[in-house]
């Protein structure tokens, strides 16, 4: 089996290799990645350095140039992708296909903003001299991605930071290198110089911390874990770097009396169970006030009794499998958690088989949850959901709010007054009415408040605020 590599410098290198299992059938090999050593890091870091003089120079139509190449190959490619990033992560085809799409959309809009690139003039408050206000790009960015979101968080990472005119030193998630390859590969085909982006695929704890412990690197921005999350920014204090962290989610959804029952349940399906709840913004706790709550759980079960959890390349699935064994264990013992809480098991819970070996769960929903619960505070990240029961809107929107986490929150409501309510005083980054908590566009800003994230937020034109540095000039006229 051929090896892919990680690039590092303009060039393709790497010897050992670490197989990417496809957890719909564990049989299947996706591929072989190199698995980068922190010598193969430390090179990336310093080829990235030396491209950045010239890179940050470079004309705003080469760069446009490039990032329009590579969203229209990555979208003339979407079937292929799609099926790749299915394979590798489990999520289901047309999952996949969306995010690929998304990917693209991505690179569109980057490559539209690099042509967009401004600045101010001013007059100081001092006769004859001139103020302009620019931005710099930072230097070299560390990109440090997860599994959950093969190829759009690579995609909303990297063409941001290269349009503004930072080179890039990449690290994908051990479980799902395969996208990131092929995007890396697009990218450098659509001309990039060498050392402007390298790929290290290969370990958090070697290629990971290689770059949280080098002071090139000027910038990190993380996606993953509270707790790694937490190492990054320890390590990039340390250095005085600029970090931007998107971590956990615990993220609410309220049902209200009022709601549209059939909005309420599809959302509260789509953003608990979908992409098999492995979604920072997926909602895991469904807030239902006491007039709705029977027929609600009612109707969610049933919706979940008719969601076909299979392979995630077959026609018809609607929820792939876990991400691997690791995850799963992870989900099981949370389920085992929340029935010893004392939280009743209304759906679900259970491991599958099925025809292809692979970390197959049913969709598994607790009801009578309070939110003290363990299974209410931390967040699990596969598809377990729990229902808690509130007497009124401000008992929900008081539960919704007491979490430790704040990146989504949702609410169902025919009601303009809870509605309006609801998204001035949500203490989450992003807030959807009648909506899934999960599922946002590509050009606006995505992030979240408390133990979410950290620095500023992510996508659109927001994201120039992290991948540049302001920069303040004076003139005497
Ligand atoms: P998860 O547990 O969901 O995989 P992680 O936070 O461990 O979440 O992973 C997110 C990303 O962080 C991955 O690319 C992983 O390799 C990377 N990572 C893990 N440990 C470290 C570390 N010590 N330093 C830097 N990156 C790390």
């Amino acid at each position: 089996m051929t090896i892919y590599k990680n690039l590092i410098a303009g060039e393709w290198v790497g010897l050992d290799a670490t197989k990417n299992i496809n957890p719909s059938d564990t049989n299947e090999v996706v591929g072989l990645y190199a698995d980068g050593t922190t010598e193969d890091t430390k090179n990336a870091i310093a080829a990235a350095k030396a491209a950045f003089p010239a890179w940050s120079r470079s004309g705003i139509w080469e760069r446009h140039v490039i990032l329009k190449k590579a969203g229209d190959e990555i979208m003339a490619r979407k079937d292929e992708l799609g099926a790749l990033l299915a394979r590798e992560e489990g999520k289901t085809l047309p999952e996949a296909i969306g995010e690929t799409i998304r990917a693209s959309q991505i690179f569109e809009f980057f490559a539209g903003e690099a042509l967009r690139l401004a600045g101010e003039v001013i007059p100081s408050v001092r006769p004859n001299i001139g103020v302009e206000i620019t931005r710099d790009p930072l230097g070299v960015i560390g990109i440090i991605t997860p599994w959950n979101f093969p190829i759009a968080i690579p995609a909303w990472k990297i063409a941001p930071a290269l349009c503004y005119g930072n080179t890039v030193v990449f690290k994908p998630a051990e479980l799902v290198p395969g996208c990131s390859w092929a995007i890396v590969d697009i990218l450098h085909r659509a001309g990039l110089p060498k050392g402007v982006l390298n790929l290290v695929m290969g370990k958090g704890s070697v290629v990971g911390q290689a770059m949280l412990d080098s002071p090139d690197v000027t910038g990190i921005t993380f996606t993953g874990s509270t707790g790694t999350g937490r190492r990054v920014a320890a390590a990039s204090i340390e250095h005085n770097r600029k970090f931007q962290l998107e971590m956990g989610g615990k993220n609410p959804m309220v049902v209200l009396d009022d709601a549209d029952l059939t909005v309420a349940v599809e959302a509260a399906a789509n953003s608990g169970f979908f992409s098999t709840g492995q979604r920072c913004t997926a909602s895991s706790r469904l807030i239902v006030t006491e007039g709705i709550h029977d027929k609600f759980v009612a109707a969610l079960t049933e919706k979940l009794q008719a969601l076909v959890v299979d392979n995630a390349m077959k026609p018809g699935t609607h929820i792939g499998p876990v991400v691997d064994e690791r995850q799963l264990k992870t989900d099981t013992d949370y389920i085992e958690i929340g029935r010893k809480e004392g939280a009743k098991l209304a759906f679900g819970g259970e491991l599958i088989t099925r025809e292809t070996p692979g970390f197959y769960l049913q969709p598994t929903l607790f009801t009578e949850a309070t939110n003290q619960m363990r299974i209410s505070r931390e967040e699990i990240f596969g598809p377990v959901v729990s229902v808690i029961r509130v007497k009124d809107y401000e008992e929900a929107l008081a539960t919704a709010n007491d979490t430790p986490f704040g990146l989504s929150a949702g609410i169902a409501t025919t009601s303009l007054k809870h509605a309006t309510h609801f998204k001035r005083n949500s203490e989450a980054g992003m807030v959807m009415v009648n909506l899934p908590t999960a599922g946002v566009d590509f050009h606006v800003p995505f992030g979240g408040r408390k133990g979410s994230s950290y620095g500023p937020r992510e996508q659109g034109k927001y994201a120039a605020e992290f991948y540049t540095s302001v920069k303040t000039a004076y003139t005497l006229a």
